[in-house]
């Protein structure tokens, strides 16, 4: 069974397309919180990075984040991220 059509999204890390499920989700939710989207489903503005620390680190470099979503992402949420990146890292 393959699948005939693959959503992609672009990571703001790296800005490459790739399958959604290949990346992590963080949504900024309607009531003002940020946080990891394990779903991919979760209601709110979304933005798209590959799971690794390299594309985490070109992000926050560049405030890519914060333009995706549109509001200021607090240091925590950074560090919840990259905890997960690292803790997914080992496989
Ligand atoms: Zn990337």
């Amino acid at each position: 069974m393959s699948p005939k059509h693959v959503p992609l999204r672009k990571c703001i890390g790296c800005q490459t397309m790739k399958a959604k499920r290949d990346l992590i989700r963080i949504v900024a939710t309607p009531d003002g919180a940020i946080r990891i989207d394990p779903t991919g489903k979760a209601a709110g503005r979304g933005a798209y990075l590959c799971p690794t620390v390299a594309c985490f680190e070109l992000a926050l470099k560049r405030k890519a984040l914060e333009r995706a979503l549109k509001r200021p992402v607090p240091a925590e949420i950074w560090d919840s991220v990259k905890r997960q990146l690292e803790g997914t890292a080992h496989g």
